[in-house]
């Protein structure tokens, strides 16, 4: 008997690919499979992501390619997950008639039931209420996802920042911390099964734990789950500057399976610019933190979120911005153009700036972070590092893996190495985005 199929096409961050892991772990439980293109699956998932201006175009272009699909097989389920799913709700429903079911953020457990009542042919469905206790949500972490060696695990749901450009307080709720026990044997479960490295995962994972009566915070939790058997590496993102603290800097610089690397978004090198946004610090603030953080680590890799022509941004402001990418010299970063998304409150503000200043904006970014990451992978050169293998490349052999400043490695000679292995590898020569090596001797 042919296994049914399934098809989930996802946009955006790491939540969402953790989703998308979970979904496709119910229904691998459900005695279904993954199918390698949308028109051979009978239920299509499209997980979705808001976070940037034509969102939701893109996910009304992906549906519009699928109409056709629908009506050569009309028992094909079409599902809209995630934040467009949570922000749209009904009217996604409404102005897509070929679309089953729109799953909000807090809604993915659901997916067996809703399956059930679309092949009944019951109803469409909408599912998009917040619930206000998030500890359900994360009973349907997978075993294992598409990675065999590395794994994320999230830690937090939502977000209560209101930053005023960002969707994600609309589309994810407040912010809502798991339980650590959960917390601490989903991952010895993980290790269990040979993972060896996690990701923790939040909108603010330095916030962790501050809305339990429990009172433990987010250090408390890194300190619980290093050492647990098997596991070699802990990763968390996103962090918030505000909330990044001594107790953080800290865990980071005595446990040993903590990683040298932080994500730490700094947004804007301009105070005006960080108060409209409503950040909560100033780059003073900012700055004094990576410098503390250094102090204890020098060799922590640091990488952060910057946003050019945010409503009222003046050339001076961003030049503030280029200063502070001069002065902190980030190993890398991840830079955008300001769009306005619904609900928020930037969306109202004055002074717009048009999109061609964006433009040239973010390019000058571009071309003064590309020099100074080039820079780090050039000095890389010569240096013994750990990496862990992840994986093998399908088209050149090649063994990659990461550093544990989160740099890839590519290993030109991958002999005898298999994917979860800890290697020390000599780095051979520092390019644009990656780092070559050999194993050292
Ligand atoms: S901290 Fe700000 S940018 Fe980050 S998810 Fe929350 S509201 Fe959005």
């Amino acid at each position: 008997m042919t296994r049914r199929t399934y098809y989930i096409e996802t946009y955006g961050c790491q939540m969402n690919e953790h989703d998308s892991e979970k979904m496709a772990a119910m229904l691998d439980k459900l005695g279904m499979s993954a199918a390698s293109a949308p028109d051979t699956a009978e239920v299509l998932i499209i997980n979705t992501c808001s976070i940037r201006e034509k969102a939701e175009h893109k996910v009304y272009s992906a549906l519009g390619k699928f109409k056709s699909l629908k009506t050569r097989k009309p028992d094909t389920a079409i599902i809209v997950a995630g934040c467009v799913a949570q922000q749209e709700k009904n009217k996604l429903l409404k102005k897509v008639p070929h679309l089953d079911a729109v799953l909000g953020t807090h809604h993915i457990s659901e997916l067996p039931r809703i399956l059930d009542k679309i092949r009944a042919k019951k109803s469409r469905i909408t599912s998009t209420d917040f619930v206000e206790d998030v500890q359900s949500l994360h009973m349907v972490a997978p075993l294992k996802g598409a990675n065999p060696v590395c794994s994320f695990v999230t830690i937090m749901q939502g977000c209560s920042n209101f930053c005023t450009y960002c969707v994600v307080p609309f589309t994810r709720g407040p912010e809502q911390s798991r339980h650590m026990d959960e917390i601490l044997e989903e991952v010895t479960r993980l290790a269990g099964t040979g993972i060896r490295e996690i990701t923790l995962l939040g909108q603010n994972v330095n916030a962790y734990g501050k809305d339990l009566a429990r009172g433990y915070a987010f250090a408390d939790l890194l300190r619980h789950l290093d050492g647990i058997p098997g596991l070699a590496r802990i990763r968390f993102t996103t962090s918030h500057p505000r909330d990044f603290d001594d107790s953080i800097i800290a865990a980071m610089t005595n446990l040993e399976t903590v990683c040298e690397h932080i994500h730490l978004p700094l947004q804007s090198g301009s105070d005006s610019v960080l108060s409209a946004m409503h950040r909560g610090y100033s780059f003073a603030e900012y700055l004094a933190k990576v410098d503390s953080l250094r102090d204890s680590i020098p060799h922590v890799a640091i990488t952060t979120d910057m946003i050019v022509g945010f409503p009222g941004e003046t050339e001076a402001d961003f030049m503030k911005t280029l200063e502070a990418l001069e002065r902190i010299r980030f190993d890398q970063i991840f830079s955008f153009k300001y769009s306005a998304r619904p609900s928020t409150a930037a969306q109202s503000m004055p002074d717009h700036i048009p999109e061609s200043v964006k433009i040239e904006r973010l390019s000058r970014v571009h071309e003064l972070q590309d020099q100074i990451t080039e820079q780090y992978h050039r000095s890389a050169e010569g240096s013994v590092e750990e990496i862990l293998a992840e994986g093998i490349r399908p088209q050149s052999s090649q063994v990659f893996g990461r550093t544990r400043t989160n740099k890839i490695v590519n290993l030109e000679d991958p002999d005898l190495i298999c994917p979860g292995e800890l290697v020390r590898v000599r780095i051979t020569e520092g390019l644009k985005h990656s780092l070559r090596a050999v194993r050292a001797v």
